[in-house]
């Protein structure tokens, strides 16, 4: 009896450590001792600094923005403005100007809310089951139900510099101030976008060069529009709890999106069309091209018509994601409408691929 009670206690416990997914914050509690001293008035040395930023999760980021050596040191710089005490006046005046010392404020933003992010990740620490389940919740809001499921696979990791997130195989990197401010505005939503990436199934198919372009078109608008209705909503202009910049974001991209979609439908409608000749910056014709700008401004007018339900239905499919929209545009009379010759081609790619296509979705 002994024997199976202990036997079943082991599979318990290793079944917990197997399958909870893991948030990983040490790099924050390693910043909050370097920012002690800072408050101290002991200057960051380089060696501190850049042992710190020896981190794993620190480095692919690093990597992935881009950072060499010189904007490194930089950093360090502006952390030594922002907290020692002595440089108080030379902090005060930069932060009268925020946009031209864009990071002189995102340091500062980290200072005066550190207690604050303290809380915030020894909450999420005490319980980090209940911070993924909570994140999946806001994932499911935009999948059928036989897709609900978990990548268990992924773990977060939260860095204590900048202000994005960066997501690659397996692993969610976020900087701590868009987790902690996007996770008081609304637990759990940003996240759930970027589950919604990892779980939403997909239309994959073979693609001939000449349509490539075309095609990998319509799979970023559905792939940034369909998992903007999971957190972009919760983020207009009226989430105070948001810092200003990072509020209204959704509503900036259906702006765009409705001349980038007019860009789109002229560029498609040119005949004779080359496609082999369609080039993404061309077509998303705004800094922005991975698919947010079209596509939130699509998936916005077909929420709004009423046929939610109907996109989460076909979550996997680039083609009735424009069918959709073309059916929820007609309804709407400030929608733009795509011309008959664009509405073709979608058409004639469908029919073309559709019959090898399968559905791939997340193992
Ligand atoms: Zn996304």
């Amino acid at each position: 009896m002994i024997k199976q009670i202990i036997f079943t206690l082991f599979a318990f416990l290793s079944s917990q450590i197997v399958y909870s997914q893991t948030f990983d914050d040490s790099t924050c509690w390693e910043y909050f001792k370097i920012t002690q001293d800072l408050k101290n008035d002991k200057p960051l040395d380089k060696k501190t600094w850049n042992q710190f930023l020896k981190n794993e999760a620190m480095q692919v980021y690093i990597k992935d923005q881009g950072f060499d050596s010189i904007y490194i040191d930089n950093y360090r710089h502006i952390m030594e403005i922002v907290y020692m005490p002595k440089n108080s006046a030379a902090l005060q005046e930069r932060l009268k100007t925020p946009m031209k010392n864009w990071w002189f404020y995102i340091v500062n933003e980290y200072k005066v809310n550190e207690d604050q992010m303290k809380k915030y990740l020894t909450d999420i620490k005490k319980d980090p089951k209940h911070y993924f389940d909570t994140c999946y919740q806001y994932t499911y809001q935009m999948l059928p139900k036989q897709y609900q499921k978990k990548a268990q696979e992924y773990k977060v990791s939260i860095i204590p510099i900048h202000n994005d997130a960066h997501v690659t195989n397996n692993w969610m990197i976020y900087t701590l101030m868009a987790a902690y401010f996007h996770d008081i505005n609304r637990m759990g939503a940003m996240g759930g976008h970027e589950f919604h990436h990892v779980l939403r199934p997909q239309l994959v198919f073979e693609v001939e060069d000449q349509d490539a372009v075309i095609v990998n078109l319509l799979q970023k608008i559905l792939n940034e529009g369909s998992a903007d209705l999971t957190d972009k909503i919760y983020e207009g202009k009226d989430a105070v709890k948001l810092l200003e910049f990072q509020r209204g974001t959704r509503d900036e991209f259906i702006a765009d999106g409705a001349k980038v979609i007019k860009n789109i439908d002229s560029l498609l409608s040119v005949k004779p069309l080359d496609r082999s000749k369609l080039k993404m910056n061309k077509l998303i014709n705004v800094g922005n091209t991975s698919g947010h700008v079209p596509g939130c401004y699509m998936s916005a007018i077909i929420e709004k018509a009423g046929y939610k339900k109907e996109l989460i239905k076909h979550i996997e499919d680039p083609f009735q994601f424009v069918y959709l929209y073309d059916k929820a545009s007609k309804k709407d009379k400030d929608a733009y409408i795509l011309s008959p010759t664009t509405m073709n081609l979608v058409r004639e790619l469908d029919k073309k691929y559709r019959s090898k296509a399968s559905i791939e979705q997340h193992q």
